[in-house]
């Protein structure tokens, strides 16, 4: 099988071919931190145009540099959602007539189910059903992975993403745009136990998620720095610190709950973290289960993550898209989770 995917849902314009062998043939990734960063985080309509005005170039060269002609590929594969919607429809408009031109089938991929999958493009012995924690800009999700299409979603945020924590957390810090990697650099220099922060809903019976809490009180420590002797280091250190014993202690809650699972998994542009990589693989560790996390080029939005889902969907007997489908702004895994309700902050 071969596969070329396309992701265009936020602020990256990615093309990819891969094969079921998972061999990435060729890759090319153009981010958009230039055109955002003035504005602090990613203006839709500028992220838009971008996608439009990058995307068939780079169609070209990763055909090019795999040495291939859409006719060789078995499908092609975009993001159709979740995401902002400018960018989804330009990937997927794209898609379909690169579909109709070559007449290779469309398979249209949840953006949440290319980073779901991700881990298993790198590591052929991870097996289904895993535990996954989904942590991305726009996602905090503790999710049982049973197959493609075959989502339970266990715990979700009931207001911020972590990746929003984390970038909110360098806006505070004056670290610029995005701001997850910056964070985390500043944080080796600090110490995590000089700013006293909360961990919210850490102990609740449903191992849902909450930063914003958390967001406010990086804000407040940062306006009592004057009268206090702790570093911006010290506060990205103890928000990363804060941050990470929220997850561990939601996805230990979590964990109790699914006996069945093979590993421990993480994934999504949060995955790319350190500390929170080794934290989560001690924690599979208390549950004598393998912690698998993508190689961190695999973590942040990319499209060979959405071409092996397209890999994953044709080889579990999913059938091709019709020509005719909508994008889709919302997108949820699992269709059926309840709302995140009774978690109480
Ligand atoms: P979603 O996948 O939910 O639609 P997205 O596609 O925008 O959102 P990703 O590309 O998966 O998100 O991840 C981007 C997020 O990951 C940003 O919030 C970014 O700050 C964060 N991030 C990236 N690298 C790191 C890091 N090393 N440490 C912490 N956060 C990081
Ligand atoms: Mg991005
Ligand atoms: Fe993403």
């Amino acid at each position: 099988i071969r596969v070329l995917g396309i992701e265009s849902s936020c602020d990256e314009t990615a093309v990819a071919i891969v094969t079921g062998e998972r061999a990435i043939l060729a890759q090319a990734i153009a981010s958009q931190e230039a055109e955002h960063g003035p504005y602090g985080g990613v203006v839709p309509e500028i992220a838009a145009r971008a996608h439009a005005e990058r995307l068939a170039p780079l169609v070209e060269r990763v055909l090019d540099e795999a040495g291939c002609g859409l006719g060789d590929c078995d499908a092609i594969a975009a993001t159709a959602g979740p995401g902002l919607i400018g960018g989804v429809m330009v990937g997927l408009v794209t898609a379909k007539a690169l579909a109709m031109a070559s007449d290779v089938p469309l398979m249209a991929i949840n953006h949440l189910e290319g980073h779901a999958l991700s881990p298993r493009l790198a590591d052929p012995s991870l097996r289904f059903p895993y535990a996954l924690l989904l942590v991305s800009g726009g996602h905090c999700q503790i999710l049982r992975v049973a197959g493609p299409g075959r989502y339970r979603r266990l715990a979700t945020t009931i207001d911020d993403a972590l990746g929003e924590a984390f970038d909110k957390t360098a806006k505070i810090l004056g670290l610029g745009y995005p701001g997850g990697p910056a964070v985390e650099r500043l944080a080796q220099e600090g110490d995590a136990s000089a700013v006293d922060l909360p961990r919210p809903l850490v102990g609740r019976q449903e191992p849902h998620f909450s930063f914003a809490g958390l967001k406010s009180a990086v804000l407040r420590a940062k306006q009592a720095q004057g009268s206090a002797d702790y570093s911006d280091a010290d506060i990205a250190a103890s928000f990363q610190q804060a941050a990470l014993d929220c997850i561990l202690d939601r996805t230990r809650r979590a964990l109790r709950e699914m006996d069945d699972v093979t590993a421990l998994v993480v994934a999504g542009g949060v995955a790319a973290n350190r500390t929170v990589r080794a934290g989560l693989e001690s924690l599979a560790g208390e549950f004598a289960l393998p912690f698998t996390a993508p190689p961190l080029p695999l973590c942040t939005d990319n499209a060979a993550m959405i071409a092996w889902a397209g890999v994953e969907r044709l080889a579990a007997g999913f059938a091709p898209d019709p020509l005719d489908l909508k994008a889709r702004p919302r997108w949820p895994l699992d269709p059926d989770a309840e709302p995140a309700r009774g978690a109480g902050v």
